[in-house]
């Protein structure tokens, strides 16, 4: 899965913006500082109860970094899985 342009951020930087997006909070790049973060799926005013199931995924729209994570493993203090 070598595709043009796909980079990864390194576990802290990732952590960060899960946790920023999970907190609801503005995202911005962790690496290159852009604020324009691709969200999949679109952020909700409200979450329904099958959101939590569904895996997440953002996107820097600058630098083309992504970070999945799955929002029901997150609300524990534990690693949260990253692809
Ligand atoms: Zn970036």
């Amino acid at each position: 899965m070598a595709r043009r342009g796909i980079k990864e951020y390194k576990a802290s930087e990732a952590l960060g913006l899960i946790l920023a997006d999970r907190d609801n909070m503005d995202l911005s790049c962790p690496c290159c500082g852009a604020k324009e973060i691709e969200r999949i799926p679109k952020r909700k005013l409200r979450h329904t109860p099958g959101d939590i199931y569904r895996q997440v995924k953002l996107r820097c729209a600058e630098c083309g970094r992504s970070a999945v994570y799955s929002p029901r493993a997150v609300t524990q203090p534990a690693e949260p899985q990253f692809s």
